[in-house]
């Protein structure tokens, strides 16, 4: 690890992480692309993942979701989801900002992620927008329906939708408090998530990019760390715990 971000790691109070899609591929889940093989691949993607969708086949939507959910269920968090809840435990402060919705960091450990997304492990009324809690164990093969008669639905963000705003709010807050800023596995060009970043180095804070390429936003990075997140969030939790060790005159 460079010197000079593990002088920001000592010095860091505020930390945000922001994940994205290839945190999630190395857990071996495709994109929302790559998982339209077989029957989905006729699909477009606003067919399976858009209010429009949902209204006119409910039934297709569910069983694209239900199956989606299952391939996440049977991935497992892989380094970098282990190595960030390690990381939040040393920062009280800090904050978890996800793009995925596979529900992965939560299940390294992470605790309350802002999943700017949603979730595919929760539900929601389509109609009367109540939270309709967890997608259950042993989900009906048939939609489910709300106690007020409407359909639920997949707590995600689809096509054509905005982001949970009180979500998105705490994100905007926590970017704007941060003094380190570790974008992770993402490309950060959808808006508004791919401002976050921007409004972080904005208000102050160093702005790391951990991505295995070059992406718009390494212009902007005061540090690119090019590999794989699984490989460079150990390694700079590793970085961390010797910054910890008591011991005067120690050098890194
Ligand atoms: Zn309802």
């Amino acid at each position: 690890m460079p010197a000079a971000l593990i002088d920001r790691l000592r010095q860091a109070r505020r930390v945000v992480f922001f994940t994205g899609a290839g945190v999630s591929a190395e857990s071996g889940i495709p994109t929302f692309r790559e998982a339209q093989t077989g029957l989905w691949a006729r699909f477009r993607p606003e067919e399976l993942a858009s209010p429009e969708a949902f209204r006119e086949s409910p039934q297709r939507v569910w069983d694209w979701y239900a199956w989606r959910r299952s391939a996440c269920l049977a991935a497992r968090p892989n380094p970098a989801h282990h190595a960030i809840a390690a990381l939040q435990r040393q920062w009280p402060d800090s904050v978890l900002i996800t793009q995925n919705v596979d529900g992965l960091h939560r299940r390294a450990g992470s605790v309350e992620p802002l999943e700017l997304h949603g979730t595919l492990h929760r539900l929601a009324c389509f109609a009367c927008g109540r939270d309709a809690g967890d997608w259950p164990e042993n989900p009906p093969p048939s939609v489910p329906r709300c106690a007020c008669g409407g359909q639920l639905r997949p707590a995600v963000v689809w096509f054509g939708e905005a982001l949970p705003a009180a979500t998105l709010r705490r994100a905007v807050e926590a970017s704007e408090a941060a003094d380190l800023f570790v974008s992770i596995g993402t490309s950060a060009q959808v808006y508004p998530a791919a401002e976050l970043p921007l409004l972080a180095r904005r208000q102050g804070a160093w702005l790391v990019e951990v991505n295995p390429q070059p992406a718009p936003l390494s212009a902007l990075a005061d540090l690119c760390l090019h590999g794989a997140a699984g490989e460079v969030l150990p390694a700079l939790a590793a970085s961390l715990d010797l910054g910890c060790v008591d011991s005067p005159g120690a050098s890194l």
